[in-house]
């Protein structure tokens, strides 16, 4: 049976023309950009092309990006070199990725306060709440764009502007990159963190914009490449990947948007109907009020059913999907995302993220609800 992959916030498919634009730097163009001959000049010519065009597609500077291997290394980069020495207060949401919780705590244990702004039921952080959480002593503050659980997009600019420059903002973006339009300059913050592989680019590569002007503490030291913030030969082939991936993305964002917004309602309709009761986790896109949500992601409970035995039977059924975030997946500790919405536990333990993508047919997201209702009937009449 085929498998329809519904995982896509883990990771998605390389596009075949993402491939191909990376091929050449792989094999003819091989060379190292830092090299001073015509071979390692080409390769240079293809990176600093790669980065202005991802800078021109998110509204940065071409000098304003740092490639990195990808969004993890570019929190941590963020995160530890933009705070400083202890002591100091640190701000964050509850709900962000393990790749920003995680150096959060350990700068914690390290000397600094740490202090987490509430979210309401939906996933939101409220803004206004900032003004009442700020310290004198705030060095950061580090709030995500889009949850990698809900798809929730926070209110970014409007905690920028509330904070009017008094600490500095870290913005992990890697669930919105690609899937909607983001512009750095326009939210105000001073660093954001993307990666190619959530939106059919390579995997090894990611980045951070980083505001020009805005002194950043390196964490590896070696080479001057990237003006010292993050040296090593750069990987020229991914580099092009990823500026082929941001570029198919924002062409094509508006007809992917309206192609993923039909899969979401096509999808979530089959649920409720034949799989009632359901609860959908995040925010309400019913409401009329503006996009509160990436449509890409889907996390629904099925109250009554165990989310481990369901993700097993889903994946035996051949259906992909996945539980939370996949750096977390595998403990099976209680999401802290929705722990922070405040769900109840019965809802909380029967929640399941179905993350979409712009290659999956109509057909394809039906054929997987069928399968979803079967299963989900299955274990309610405890029939497996
Ligand atoms: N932040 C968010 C919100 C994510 O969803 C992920 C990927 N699960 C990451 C960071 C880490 O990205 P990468 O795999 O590129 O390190």
């Amino acid at each position: 049976m085929d498998c329809i992959y519904l995982d896509n916030n883990a990771t998605t498919p390389l596009l075949p023309a993402v491939w191909e634009s990376m091929r050449p730097y792989l094999t003819e163009t091989f060379g190292n950009p830092a090299s001073a001959h015509a071979v390692g000049r080409q390769a240079r010519r293809a990176l600093e092309d790669a980065r202005e065009a991802i800078a021109a597609h998110l509204g940065a500077a071409a000098e304003e990006v740092i490639f990195t291997s990808g969004a993890t290394e570019a929190n941590n980069l963020a995160l530890f070199g933009l705070c400083g020495e202890p002591p100091g207060h640190l701000l964050a949401s509850p709900i962000e990725h393990p790749s920003v919780a995680e150096p959060l705590r350990q700068l914690s244990a390290g000397g600094f306060a740490l202090d987490l702004l509430p979210v309401d039921g939906h996933g939101l952080v409220h803004a206004p709440s900032l003004a009442e959480h700020l310290r004198p002593d705030t060095r950061l503050v580090a709030v995500m764009l889009a949850n990698h659980e809900t798809g929730a997009l926070q209110p970014i600019r409007p905690l920028t502007e509330g904070l009017a420059g008094r600490a500095r903002f870290h913005c992990d973006a890697t669930q919105a990159i690609g899937k909607i339009p983001v512009h750095f300059h326009d939210l105000g913050v001073d660093t954001l963190a993307l990666s190619a592989h959530k939106f059919h680019g390579p995997k090894g590569i990611g980045a951070l914009l980083l505001r020009r002007g805005v002194k950043l503490r390196p964490r590896t030291w070696g080479g001057h490449q990237q003006h010292g913030h993050r040296p090593g030969t750069e990987p020229v082939a991914l580099a092009v990947g990823l500026a082929c991936a941001l570029d198919c993305a924002c062409r094509e964002m508006n007809d992917r948007l309206a192609h993923v917004r039909r899969l979401r309602e096509h999808f979530l309709a089959q649920l409720q109907v034949h799989a009632a009761p359901i609860v959908l986790n995040g925010p309400d896109d019913r409401r009329d009020t503006g996009l509160l949500g990436i449509p890409h992601t889907i996390n629904v409970s099925f109250p009554g059913v165990r989310a481990d035995l369901l993700l097993m039977n889903l994946d035996l059924a051949g259906v992909a999907c996945s539980t939370g975030s996949a750096c977390s997946s595998g403990s099976l500790l209680p999401s802290p995302v929705l722990q922070a919405m405040g769900v109840a536990d019965a809802v909380r333990n029967s929640a399941m993220r179905f993350s979409l993508s712009p290659l999956l047919t109509l057909h394809d997201i039906e054929e997987a609800a069928r399968r979803i209702v079967d299963v989900v009937r299955r274990l309610r009449f405890r029939l497996i």
